[in-house]
């Protein structure tokens, strides 16, 4: 009997190596991480792809580790392993709250940072986290591999540098001195595309964190892809008051009416998020 997952075809490499020489030699291939999204895609059709390679059995993008000053969190991570860990509550209180957020618990136990990371949807809860802690990704192909920092990855709407024959290995995340604080807007507390969301890092000698590292705010939902806010961060960071920095804030982002929220509404509450994180972390 055909189903409809009948024309599909899904590779099972049995480590990193065999499955970047796969990408390489039998592409185009589409990687399967949590299957989340995914699953979604193939549910309603908008997924045209018909071949897969299965990536949860590579435990080489597993992990969650301490290197130096820097915490490396391989692709895989779930949103659960997140939550479970002491390293990043400590480190990262910022990805752990957005971590929370996402999805029910089924998702938080499929659902991985790379998968997150590659979707590139705009509306990605952990992408102003690793926005605001100016993180690194480690991409991975059969020949190469090579850091683009962040802030580099994406080039437009749903766009990204990432190549065919290239996985999202690990995310490098180097230590944040600051206050850290995130926040996402949707239309309900749980189980929500996010309408906006804030991750947001306030310098404070109590962290380890000297005035000049500069306060970081990354909107996600209001632009193409994740935005930081380099006029508004300055206007903070230059000792401006909050309403000036929010008077330029709703300039940098480029919300759009769309069936979740309009823009003035984004805009709105883009402001609101950030008056809230300058008095929270006061
Ligand atoms: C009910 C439900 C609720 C959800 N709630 C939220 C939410 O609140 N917040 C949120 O941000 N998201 C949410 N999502 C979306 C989704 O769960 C997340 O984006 C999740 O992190 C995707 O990870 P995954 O491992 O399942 O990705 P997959 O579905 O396996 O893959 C997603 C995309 O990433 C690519 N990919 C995966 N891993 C890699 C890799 N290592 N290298 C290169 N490409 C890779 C795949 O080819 C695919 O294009 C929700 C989804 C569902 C179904």
């Amino acid at each position: 009997m055909r189903t409809a997952t009948s024309r599909l075809t899904l590779r099972r490499p049995r480590n990193l190596t065999d499955a970047l020489t796969m990408l390489r030699d039998e592409g185009p291939l589409t990687a399967i991480a949590g299957c989340t999204d995914i699953y979604v895609g193939l549910q309603f059709g908008t997924l045209e792809a018909q071949r897969f390679v299965d990536l949860w059995a590579l435990d080489e993008l597993r992990g969650i580790e301490q290197r130096g000053d820097t915490i490396r969190l391989g692709a895989l991570t779930t949103y659960s392993e997140l939550i479970r860990s002491p390293l990043v509550q400590q480190w990262l209180p910022m990805l752990v709250s957005a971590a929370r957020e996402v999805g029910g618990r089924q998702i938080q136990n499929r659902g991985t940072l790379g998968g997150n990371i590659a979707n590139s949807s705009p509306a990605g809860d952990t992408l102003p986290v690793f926005a605001a802690a100016e993180a690194t990704l480690v991409l991975r192909s059969a020949d190469n591999e090579r850091r683009i920092p962040f802030a580099e990855f994406y080039t437009g709407y749903r766009a990204s540098v990432l190549r065919h024959d290239e996985l999202i290995g690990a995310i490098e995340v180097p230590r944040v001195h600051g206050r850290q604080w995130w926040r996402k807007v949707g239309a309900r507390r749980a189980q929500a595309i996010s309408k906006v969301m804030l991750a947001a890092v306030r310098p404070s000698p109590a962290t380890g964190g000297r005035a000049a590292d500069g306060v970081r705010l990354a909107l996600g939902s209001v632009a193409p892809t994740v935005r930081r806010l380099p006029r508004a961060e300055a206007v903070l960071g230059a000792g401006g008051t909050i309403d000036e920095a929010c008077r330029i804030l709703v300039e940098e982002i480029e919300p759009i009416d769309d069936v979740r929220s309009t823009a003035d509404y984004r805009r709105t509450v883009s402001a609101n998020l950030v008056a809230r994180f300058w008095s929270d972390t006061a």
